[in-house]
């Protein structure tokens, strides 16, 4: 069985191909040179599995979307306390690049805007630190978050420098208040080539799943922040993340986020997913437009409100079990999409050898729209697959299971699954 979860994010990617609106950065020159028209899309499960469609192998510059990332360095390297005393956790409702510090205490309000980036950018690898070694220290760190050695794109970060002088007065009015202590010119060189590493879609949905995944990046296992950096990473961008969009985002999308001027846009849901778009063309605020569409259509098509809590964690697949001639597959616990998707990597990887498929949901308690939607999925491919499929569900967790062309799994009759069950020895 093929697992529908790319066949869905296709569907949703051409959806979503035809919005208008929206012009490409051109304040740097060289990234008004790209293809306005590509699209990708990418997710990462907690458990490591990516899923991507679209022109996912188009590298571009991870600019404001390297904010969340060295945020999080330099709360690992210096505690929270200490980064506190440089950049708030106050949204801004502002721009980007807004020239504003809090009144009373001077400082940016937030990591997200570039003031706070650029004062955060200083305290990695020591206030000390030549820029060329902070840099690098910065790629290595973004490289152990994608699981890949990443590049910076040199060409990106000469043109921005040569056309920089909002970034610098940022610098200067930063220095003024003594939150900086670096040369200005210094100082926007190290933010600037931190905004200019490369990545691709995937690369963003690996780096986001790590933040969701409270600091463990899920591909490679490696530990690389604690869960409180992780937590607090994320909370500030579910406030600041969107910049002056950050309230209405965080409403109707509802998944904490971060954009770039490239067209990239990445998002977490804590304990399930990283999830990144790529489409050049960007509104007003910076935002990529069909990136932002896709997310919002994410949100409601597969239930990743923030806000919208369900009960999960729990193991889904309990078993797999080969009887007689069924494999049975007994799942339990709230099926969201995280949980039917744990579903589907656990199916698709156990070779089935038994004619008859059934799939039992006596400890189910309940499915959400996406999670149906899947499951059910499953089950039409497991019978186009040429398998007899049943469905074992006491409580009627699952009405009306209609596979979607019209055919209905065979119900099991408890006489059955007892049968069955006796025929193993019985499970607790
Ligand atoms: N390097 C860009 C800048 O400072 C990043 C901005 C962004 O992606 N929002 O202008």
């Amino acid at each position: 069985m093929r697992t529908p979860i790319p066949d869905y994010l296709d569907e949703l990617m051409r959806d979503c191909a035809g919005t208008r609106g929206g012009n490409v950065a051109d304040y740097i020159p060289e990234l008004s040179k790209v293809d306005p028209s590509l699209l990708s899309v990418a997710v990462c499960a907690t458990n490591g599995h990516v899923y991507s469609v679209g022109d996912d192998t188009a590298k571009f510059t991870i600019q404001s979307m390297s904010k969340p990332f060295v945020y999080a360095a330099a709360l690992e390297e210096h505690g929270l306390k200490r980064v506190l005393e440089v950049v708030d956790v106050e949204p801004s409702g502002e721009a980007f690049n807004e020239l504003s510090l809090d009144d009373e205490t001077g400082r940016p309000l937030n990591p997200m805007i570039n003031a706070g980036a650029i004062a955060v950018n200083q305290l990695i690898n020591g206030e000390e630190s030549p820029v060329p070694e902070r840099v690098d220290y910065i790629l290595d760190f973004f490289s152990r978050f994608a699981g890949r050695e990443l590049t910076i794109n040199h060409t990106v970060a000469d043109s921005e420098l040569e056309h920089v002088d909002r970034n610098l007065s940022l610098a200067h009015m930063l220095r003024s208040y003594d939150v900086i202590q670096d040369d200005a010119q210094d100082a926007v060189r190290g933010y600037v080539e931190q905004c200019s590493i490369e990545v691709d879609v995937r690369d963003l949905a690996v780096m986001a799943a790590t933040l969701a995944n409270g600091g463990v990046q899920p591909v490679t296992g490696e530990r690389i922040i604690s869960a409180s950096v992780a937590r607090q990473v994320q909370a500030v961008m579910a406030s600041a993340g969107m910049y002056d969009a950050a309230g209405r985002w965080m409403t109707t999308v509802g998944i904490p986020a971060k954009s770039g001027v490239s067209g990239g846009m990445l998002g977490t849901l804590p304990g399930q997913l990283g999830l990144a778009t790529f489409s050049p063309p960007l509104d007003g605020k910076g935002n990529s437009v069909a990136g932002a569409r896709i997310f919002r259509r994410l949100s409601q098509d597969m239930g990743l409100h923030l806000m919208a809590t369900e009960p999960y964690g729990v193991q889904t697949v309990r078993s797999i079990r080969e009887i007689d001639t069924f494999t049975v597959v007994r799942i339990q616990g709230h099926i969201n999409f995280s949980a039917a998707e744990r579903f589907l990597s656990q199916l698709t990887s156990h070779d089935i050898d038994t004619q008859c498929v059934a799939i039992d949901l006596a400890r189910v308690s309940g499915f959400n729209s996406v999670g149906r939607r899947i499951v059910l999925e499953a089950m039409r491919r497991l019978a186009g697959d040429g398998r007899d499929v049943f469905v074992y569900d006491p409580d009627e967790v699952l009405p009306d299971p209609d596979l979607g062309d019209g055919t209905y799994p065979e119900r099991m009759s408890d006489e059955k699954m007892l049968e069955l069950q006796e025929l193993h020895g019985n499970e607790s």
